[in-house]
């Protein structure tokens, strides 16, 4: 039977007490997806063998498929193989060859293991254990039967017969970096679908979602396909496109065709803003923009304290584009690093058109590179006034030839950030930089970003 419906069951107290975020679930459920399986929900547990147990049968009710991550571990708040068996109605067994492989880990770090990791060899009887060679702790993999009893998740199928359906449950480690590999390795092999499904992101900045979506018209239609949806965060707003077809149709290429075309809408749709697809950041597409042109970047920047510099050094292969620059916070370091006149900071303070142009243009100039942007604004929460409440923010890009020394081409903005907090100015702030450079290297710089007041 293929596993039409998964449901994905996170376990552990730092997870419900919010000490760390579940990222596990993003990971498997973004790789279902692309197996074409959509998961119904997540849901997240403590270390509490009862709840743990409730949670799998009830899951059980609703889905043909479960993974669940966490709990796997050698100690006593370590409780998911327990609960497996709870819920199997089976006693725990020890598994041999998962003994052997926790005792050759230990040896080969030199150690003898300790005895309390003997419980990671045990298994609910009817389970398999899946070899872990990232850590200790073995996977495990079974078959539950659901119960009769109703469940409180949704579901759109009719009832089923329970006593003849057998749910497949995948237990993994906890710890990403070993979680993802067994996922790959054991589960991906085993998932069976009957539903192929593609889907595409492709993100834009500087629009809002609204003016996007009125763009994007008829694509945005709930009854086309593919479907066409916007989620916006921190200012990106990514298109995401998706189409479904069944597996035995041959349909996987003309499903790939229809999310590409539908892509090349939306690129046309909403361009300039569109920056990338997937995995793509916006100061990833600068730094390729800038390598392409054979360019590079400085920065200075006063109230983002080194985010931009840091969103662009993020990017591998940033060295080739991105020079370094200038964190100059108070007035003084922006005489003394950037040659702003103290002069002029007297006479129109810190957050103004000219201190902006000043600060982009002396660090283009001494870092002898084509381009420079400087960020000069207030973040707050205190320090506004009525002429500059927070979230004002002055950005100016100052570029010309590297090394040459002819005058710059400066173009300055002012952007009003209100009613954000002191972080998501400084987010907002470093991404508006990054969207002014790379309209200027696709030679868009007469477009305007959502959030900008003045030019
Ligand atoms: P475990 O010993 O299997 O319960 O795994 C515990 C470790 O895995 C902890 O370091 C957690 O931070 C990490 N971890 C567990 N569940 C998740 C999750 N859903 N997302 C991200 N990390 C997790
Ligand atoms: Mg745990």
């Amino acid at each position: 039977m293929s596993h039409r419906r998964a449901a994905i069951l996170s376990i552990g107290d730092e997870l419900t007490l919010g000490q760390t975020l579940d990222t596990n679930s993003r990971y498997l459920s973004q790789q279902l997806v692309d197996h074409g399986i959509i998961p119904i929900c997540h849901l997240t547990v403590p270390d509490d063998q009862p709840a743990i147990v409730r949670a799998l049968r009830d899951l059980s009710r609703a889905a043909d498929l479960i993974l669940t991550t966490g709990g796997l571990g050698p100690t006593a708040d370590d409780l998911t193989r327990q609960a497996l068996a709870d819920a199997l109605a089976e006693p725990l067994v020890e598994d041999p060859e998962s003994l052997d492989a926790i005792v050759r880990r230990f040896r080969a770090a030199g150690r003898d293991m300790p005895p309390i990791n003997r419980v990671q060899a045990l298994r609910p009887r009817s389970a398999q254990a899946i070899p872990n060679p990232h850590g200790t702790a073995p996977g495990l993999c079974a078959q539950l039967r659901p119960p009769a009893n109703h469940s409180s998740l949704p579901t759109s199928d009719p009832p089923r017969a329970h006593e003849s359906r057998l749910v497949d449950v995948f237990c993994l480690p906890g710890p990403p970096h070993e979680m993802k590999p067994m996922f790959e390795t054991a589960v991906c092999p085993r998932l069976r679908s009957d539903r192929i499904v593609r889907t595409l992101a492709v993100h834009t900045f500087g629009i809002g979602e609204s003016d996007l979506a009125a763009r994007l018209g008829d694509l945005m239609d709930r009854a086309r396909t593919p479907t066409v949806g916007t989620t916006a965060s921190r200012g990106v707003v990514s298109c995401r496109i998706r189409a479904e077809g069944e597996t035995d149709s041959g349909a996987a290429a003309s499903l790939e065709r229809a999310v590409a075309e539908t892509g090349e809408r939306v690129r046309a749709l909403a361009a300039p803003y569109v920056f990338g697809e997937g995995d793509e950041t916006l100061a990833g597409a600068v730094v390729a923009l800038l390598r392409a042109s054979g360019e590079r970047v400085a920065v200075a920047e006063s109230c983002t304290g080194g985010l931009l510099g840091e969103m662009l050094t993020r990017v591998p292969g940033a060295s080739a584009a991105v020079v370094g620059g200038w964190i100059t916070y108070s007035n003084e370091r922006k005489s003394a690093d950037l040659g702003v006149s103290a002069a002029l900071l007297a006479r129109v303070g810190a957050v103004s058109r000219e201190v902006a142009e000043a600060m982009a243009t002396g660090a283009r100039a001494r870092a002898g590179v084509e381009h420079a942007l400087a960020i000069t604004g207030i973040a707050g929460p205190e320090g506004g006034s009525e002429a500059k409440p927070v979230g004002t923010v002055w950005i100016a890009r100052a570029s010309g030839p590297g090394r040459g020394g002819s005058a710059a081409e400066v173009e300055t903005r002012r952007f009003a950030f209100t009613g954000m907090s002191r972080e998501v100015v400084r987010e907002w702030s470093a991404m508006c930089a990054l969207g002014m450079l790379r309209f200027a290297l696709v030679g868009a710089s007469g477009a305007s970003l959502i959030r900008e007041r003045e030019r």
